[in-house]
């Protein structure tokens, strides 16, 4: 096969690859939409790359214009590549900067083919590419999390060994006899060039879906594990950690603690404030509580304005310590919405097992009853039974 051959279908390759993906993007949730559609347009334009280095053979584009046009495509493609990762991981990023990136790279292409520059031409192009790879690499393997998803490591030195690659062909005027001045050069430096694009271009293409795999696994795990408004655990995921952690006792022979808490005259707030009110006073409720306990507590929303706190490895005496903290910590969070100052005050009901038998229902069903003594003794205050 001619080298143009495989470049136009490597163009077609490309164009069909991107249009899959453009059709697809608009059913995944938003972040992951605006990744796919950076990454579909990033890979629209390498492929045009392709295209014109064919076009300009066949003399139907003249060769400067589609030099010039080709690399400038291929980084803009290049960075589309960074701002598809950037969204995925909604992280911020200076379009402006990437944008002059883009620039600068069509000016210099255009000033280097008008002086004849070619051998620098070849060279700033291939630091460009270089250093655009570099940040996908660098963006991929930040250890942000999720850190544990190896996907991103593996991408991340696909994108590292792209970088590198480019490198050396930045630095190859220095080893070369003769410097690369055309795109269509032989020699092991142009060799190793486009085997790293090719090999780069489907093994990414493959990091690329598995990535868009992982993050939707990670929005479905978070959607059904985690309350959308305050972003603590809900009820099933509660109450499966909460049936775990009562084997744990079981099998240590130690206390574990449920508080149950609910917001006194919530109904008042939304009445007197608004449900946006209402909403904002779950959300710092939700966060008072988290910062009062410690690590291995597991927190919940159990539904409506009611939460569900478990203690493992506490014993009564503890957790009525903690209740009465989270009381205190709740009255005095100074809740302000609209420049209103809205007190909110929690009951709390304790209930502890300290033996067998170590069921969940057992010891909810007690911490309701001692909730609504809390209730009933006037609210604001931390019932036991
Ligand atoms: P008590 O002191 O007896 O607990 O009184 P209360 O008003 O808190 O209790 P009640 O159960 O009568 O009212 C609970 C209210 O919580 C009613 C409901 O509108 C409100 N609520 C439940 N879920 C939400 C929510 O997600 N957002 C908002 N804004 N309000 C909610
Ligand atoms: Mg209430
Ligand atoms: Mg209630």
């Amino acid at each position: 096969m001619d080298p143009y051959t495989f470049y136009t279908l490597l163009t077609l390759a490309s164009v069909g690859k991107a249009g899959m993906i453009l059709l697809v993007a608009p059913q995944y949730p938003g972040r992951i939409t605006r990744g796919m559609y950076a990454w579909a347009l990033g890979g629209l334009m390498m492929g045009m790359n392709f295209a014109l280095f064919v076009l300009t053979a066949r003399s139907l584009v003249p060769e400067p214009v589609a030099l010039g046009g080709a690399v400038t495509l291929g980084i803009g493609g290049t960075l589309l590549v960074f701002v598809a990762v950037q969204e995925l991981r909604e992280r911020v990023y200076s379009k402006f900067a990437l944008l002059g990136v883009f620039v600068f790279a069509a000016v210099a292409n255009a000033y280097t083919l008008h002086a004849g520059h070619d051998g620098l031409r070849i060279s700033v192009n291939s630091v460009l590419a270089a250093a655009v790879f570099f940040m996908i690499a660098h963006a991929l393997l930040r250890p942000d999390p999720p850190s544990g998803r190896s996907i991103y490591r593996v991408t991340g030195f696909l994108a590292l060994a792209i970088s590198m690659v480019l490198a050396i062909r930045a630095v190859s005027p220095l080893i070369l006899d003769s410097p690369i001045v055309h795109p269509m050069d032989e020699n092991w430096v142009q060799q190793l060039t486009y085997s790293a694009i090719l090999v780069g271009n489907v093994l990414g293409s493959l990091c690329f879906g598995l990535i868009v795999a992982e993050e939707l696994n990670a929005e479905l795990h978070q959607l059904a594990s985690f309350d959308s408004l305050t972003r603590i655990y809900n009820r099933r995921v509660f109450e499966n950690l909460a049936t775990d952690e009562l084997l744990r006792a079981r099998t240590k022979r130690v206390p574990v603690s449920l508080l149950m808490i609910d917001i006194d005259h919530f109904k008042q707030v939304n009445d007197r404030h608004g449900h946006a009110a209402g909403d904002a006073a779950l959300v710092r409720v939700a966060e008072t509580m988290e910062e009062s306990l410690r690590h291995r507590d597991l927190l919940c929303r159990y539904g409506g304005e009611e939460f569900g706190v478990l203690l493992p490895a506490t014993a009564r005496a503890q957790a009525l310590r903690i209740a009465e903290r989270l009381r205190l910590a709740t009255m005095h969070a100074g809740f302000l919405y609209g420049g209103e100052a809205i007190p909110l005050t929690v009951s709390i009901g304790v209930a502890c097992i300290e033996g067998p038998p170590y069921d969940l229902s057992l010891l909810k069903h007690d911490a309701d009853r001692a909730l609504y003594v809390a209730k009933q003794a006037g609210r604001n205050r931390v019932a036991v039974v």
